[in-house]
Formats: structure tokens, C-alpha cells, sequence
């Protein structure tokens, strides 16, 4: 990212900061000492200006500011719900938009939610998101990014022990995270880090729609593991989820078997949108439990948002309820997801559908 020509360190990974370090000239015994010394400033202290490091002698201070920034990307829109939900638009380029969600108080924590893409490759057909043409991966910086951002907001800074406002991190935002597996990867060492960000791998969800190869590889990184079923049979979910013809249910769940260190306070999360007479009987959920069986897992419902254009409705509230008890009755924790901070268009499925369409009446105007 550049403002003015100079590259903004914020969002960077320790090996790149050591670089930038050799860049401007610090030699290299020196380097790794001076990066990890920016690495506390900047994610620890959430620090905008190069003037308040203490601990560097006041001409490296100077080849920092003549070479570098502290910037942020651009906040392009703020909105605070009436539910205390917050959304950030941010642009971090030209042409280039991305939406941060917070979501307080989920189990006395808050939530951001976050993307790892630009629109999506992957055409579920009930997701506003796999509709958006413009496609790109975020790079690790732009992923941090989103966090910064947040936490600038919330003034959440120096990291907070206690009491924190954001205690968790879920990429279920947009995109497929595990297809832009290092980029991801990278982001999540620095947001988990003691010394900075500091939110712990267990307090950060990847949500996959079911990328059958790449699912081990997550589990070393040691994060926990979303999926997004939203149908129990094949025929079903390679119309909802069309990825599912590559990697069909029974390998998916070969793979969740197999994903390291499951148990009861380790959970796989499965996501399971509700739509009306699509996926919403009794008979469904049945399917859904014998899928689930044995596995440490607890299923979230996630009523539909409807979008402009959109094929389904949301199922009625009554088998929404009907479904959600069945689970529970046998055993499973299967709460309904609220739907949270609607009158910003901040609920899954709806990010950017708004600012796609206001910016493309701007552009008629123009
Ligand atoms: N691409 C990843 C991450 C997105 S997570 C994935 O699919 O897992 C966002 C969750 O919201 C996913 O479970 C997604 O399937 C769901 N979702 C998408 N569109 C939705 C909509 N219109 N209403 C409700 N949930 C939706
Ligand atoms: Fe992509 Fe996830 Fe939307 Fe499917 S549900 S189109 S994988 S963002």
C-alpha cells in the first residue's frame, strides 16, 4: 500500500519489516531487532507516528518517516447500527473495496468479520457475493488492514489484556480464504501474535465452503474451522454450494474427520443457511445429524438474507425454530444466528450488495 509514493509498514509481516529495514540501510545484525522493536509500535500500540518511538535514535526515526508511512487504508464509509454493529468500507486502491463487519457482543465478546477476497470465484447460488465480477485476492497487509482499521475505530489500542472489545477474528466475510491460502496464512501469524495483535489462533475461524485439499494444511496453521454445508445430500449441494461436485460431501467429511485436534472445547462450526422449502424440514436435519455424527461440532443457522435478484426466501421463522430444537434435543448445539445490524446491510450474504449498487447509479449520474 502507498501514500505518497512511500510504503506504509502497517500490515506487514516481521520478514518483510526486516527488509524494509534493509532498505533504508540498517545493517543486517541490526535488522531483526529494529523490525521486531517497529513490530510492537505498530501492533501493540497501534501507532500512527513514527515521533513517538522512543526506543530508536532520532536519524533512523527520520530515514523511517522519509521512506515510510504509518498509513491506514482509506475508510470510505462508517456506519454504527442501532445493535451496536459497526461496517467499514474500506478501499485499499482504486476500484478495490472491502467490508469489515464488528459484531459486539457474541458469548461476551465481539466478533469482527473479515474478507480474503474481492468478490469470489465460487458461485454459491444463494450468495450476493459469488455474483460480484471483480475478483481479486487480498494481500496479507489488506487483510490485516481490516483489523487495524477496526481497532483504530473502536480506539482498541495498545492491545487490551482485558476486556477487549475484539476478542475474536471469523473470515466469513468475502471470499473463499482457502483459495488465497498464503496470503491468509500470513495475515493470521501476524494478527495471533503475542507481542502485537495478539488474538489468539483459537479465537480466530476460518470459514470454508468445503476446499477438500487445503483443509490439512489448515489445521496446522491451528485455527478453528468453519464450514459452510448448507445441504445433506450431494444432489442438493452442488446446486447450493457448486463447488460440491469437485469435492462431493464424503470427502468433506473425511476431511473434517481427520481436521487435528478436535474435541468438545475445539469445535467445527458448521454454517447452515435456511431456505424455504429448500433445506428447511425435519427430514433435512435428520440427514444433517447422521452427517455431523461423532464429530465435535456445532451448527450455526443462518436465516437468508434476501438480495436484489435472488432466487430463495428465508425460511418461515416457526421451521427455523422447529430445526434448530430438533438439533438440540439430540445433542447438538444449533443456535439460530441473529440477524445483526440489517439496517446497515452488515448480515452474511450482504456485504458490498448495497455499495455495488450505489456506486453503479453514481457512475449514471455522472
Ligand atoms: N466463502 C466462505 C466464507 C464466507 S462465510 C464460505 O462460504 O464459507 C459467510 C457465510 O454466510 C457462509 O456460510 C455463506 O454460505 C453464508 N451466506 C452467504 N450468502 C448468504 C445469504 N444471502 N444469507 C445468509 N447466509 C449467507
Ligand atoms: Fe464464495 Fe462463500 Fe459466497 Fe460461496 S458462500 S460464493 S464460497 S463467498
Amino acid at each position: 500500500m502507498m501514500v505518497d509514493n512511500k510504503p506504509s509498514l502497517v500490515g506487514l509481516s516481521l520478514s518483510e519489516l526486516k527488509e524494509k529495514m534493509g532498505e533504508i540501510g540498517v545493517p543486517e545484525k541490526m535488522r531483526n531487532m529494529r523490525a521486531k522493536q517497529l513490530w510492537r509500535w505498530i501492533y501493540h500500540y497501534g501507532i500512527k507516528d513514527f515521533d513517538v518511538i522512543t526506543d530508536m535514535a532520532k536519524d533512523l526515526r527520520a530515514k523511517l518517516k522519509e521512506n515510510f508511512t504509518l498509513e491506514r487504508c482509506e475508510v470510505v464509509e462508517r456506519l454504527v447500527s442501532k445493535d451496536g454493529t459497526r461496517k467499514w468500507l474500506i478501499r485499499p486502491e482504486r476500484g478495490i473495496e472491502v467490508e469489515i463487519v464488528y459484531i459486539p457482543d457474541v458469548a461476551r465478546s465481539g466478533a469482527l468479520c473479515i474478507s480474503s477476497q474481492v468478490g469470489c470465484t465460487l458461485n454459491c447460488s444463494f450468495c450476493h457475493t459469488g455474483t460480484q465480477v471483480l475478483v481479486r485476492n487480498l494481500t496479507a497487509q489488506e487483510i490485516v488492514m481490516q483489523l487495524m482499521v477496526a481497532r483504530d475505530d473502536l480506539g482498541e489500542w495498545p492491545t487490551p489484556f482485558e476486556n477487549r472489545q475484539i476478542t475474536n477474528i471469523v473470515f466469513m466475510g468475502m471470499g473463499e480464504p482457502l483459495y488465497n491460502f498464503d496470503n491468509v496464512e500470513t495475515a493470521i501469524e501476524i494478527l495471533s501474535d503475542g507481542e502485537g495483535i495478539a488474538i489468539g489462533r483459537r479465537r480466530i475461524t476460518v470459514s470454508t465452503s468445503g476446499i477438500v485439499p487445503e483443509m490439512n494444511r489448515l489445521g496446522q496453521i491451528g485455527v478453528m474451522l468453519a464450514v459452510s454445508l448448507h445441504a445433506c445430500n450431494d444432489k442438493l449441494r452442488d446446486v447450493l454450494v457448486p463447488i460440491n461436485k469437485k469435492y462431493p460431501l464424503e470427502e468433506l467429511f473425511a476431511a473434517i474427520r481427520a481436521y487435528p485436534d478436535l474435541s468438545n472445547s475445539n469445535r467445527v462450526t458448521f454454517e447452515y443457511v435456511m431456505l424455504k422449502d429448500v433445506n428447511d424440514s425435519i427430514d433435512d436435519a435428520k440427514d444433517l445429524l447422521k452427517l455431523i455424527k461423532g464429530i465435535p461440532s456445532k451448527v450455526n443457522l443462518i436465516p437468508f438474507n434476501p438480495w436484489p435478484g435472488s432466487d430463495y426466501v428465508c425460511s418461515d421463522r416457526a421451521k427455523v425454530k422447529a430445526f434448530s430444537e430438533f438439533l438440540f434435543a439430540n445433542g447438538y448445539s444449533a443456535p439460530i444466528r441473529r440477524t445483526r445490524g440489517q439496517d446497515i446491510l452488515a448480515a452474511c450474504g450482504q456485504l458490498r450488495s448495497e455499495s455495488v449498487k450505489k456506486r453503479a447509479s453514481e457512475r449514471k449520474t455522472d
